[in-house]
């Protein structure tokens, strides 16, 4: 496989799960969403990597969850979309603490508090070396914050997505219940349709897979792994069909 390129403009998904302590069910840990905020900080100073970040809410409300039993599915999304928010303004709190500038753009009107999502606004942010944190989703319910995370990565004509997780890349198994699972370095799209791996749901891997938008898995929490995925270096499992292009 060819080596991988270093990529000048990303875009980050964090799933609610990256607020929370994994021992802990949801909820926002502080101290894990400063430690995030201190590996994007670092990242910007060192290598002006422009960034767009797009944040979950499942570790508050997910609109499929059981907590939403009984609830009109777009009324529980609604509710999902402000779950994304709450996290998104813990991360902004967190970034500009670390010396970060930073926007919120929500795709529902939340002017009070945050910027709506335009498109070309966000790219000068984002050519100016702020982090624009998406919120809310894309603002409609029967989405996810992963397909979100591939139409604002297509939007803002981003070199790749980089999706965090709590895991350090696709495996063939569970790696957390089967020892002899088998990390991906590489994988095809279609590869993981067709076997249902756990990347980010089928609608955003086709769009994904639609556009020639390379996604990289790894874990989040490494010291220094954000930096070293946009380096290019051989972290974590990269999906596509092609190497990312510089
Ligand atoms: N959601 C939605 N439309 C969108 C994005 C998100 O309705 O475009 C809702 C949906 O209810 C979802 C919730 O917001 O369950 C939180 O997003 P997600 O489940 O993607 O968060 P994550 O799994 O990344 O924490």
């Amino acid at each position: 496989m060819a080596a991988r390129l270093p990529l000048h403009r990303v875009l980050l998904k964090l799933s609610g799960e990256a607020f929370s302590d994994p021992r802990v069910q949801g909820g926002i840990d502080p101290t894990i969403v400063r430690q995030v905020a201190r590996e994007v900080a670092e990242l910007q100073s060192s290598d002006g990597t422009e960034l767009g970040i797009v944040v979950g809410g499942g570790n508050i409300f997910r609109g499929n969850s059981p907590a939403a039993a009984g609830m009109d599915r777009s009324s529980a999304d609604h509710m999902g979309m402000l779950a994304t928010t709450i996290n998104a303004l813990a991360l902004q709190d967190a970034l500009e603490k670390a010396g970060v500038e930073t926007r919120v753009q929500t795709a529902i009107a939340m002017q009070e508090l945050a910027e709506p999502y335009i498109r070309r606004r966000a790219m000068r942010h984002l050519e100016k070396g702020r982090v624009v944190i998406f919120a809310a989703g894309l603002g409609v319910p029967y989405f996810t914050t992963d397909t979100t995370a591939a139409q604002r990565a297509l939007e803002i004509e981003a070199d790749a997505i980089l999706k965090g997780t709590q895991v350090d890349g696709v495996y063939d198994r569970d790696p957390k219940s089967d020892p002899e699972a088998r990390r991906y370095e590489h994988i095809d799209f279609l590869d993981v349709l067709n076997q249902g791996l756990k990347v980010m749901d089928a609608t955003a891997i086709s769009l994904c897979m639609d556009n020639a938008l390379p996604i990289v898995v790894f874990e989040l929490l490494r010291e220094g792994n954000i930096r070293r995925v946009v380096r290019g270096d051989d972290v974590g499992t990269l999906v596509g069909a092609a190497v990312p292009v510089a």
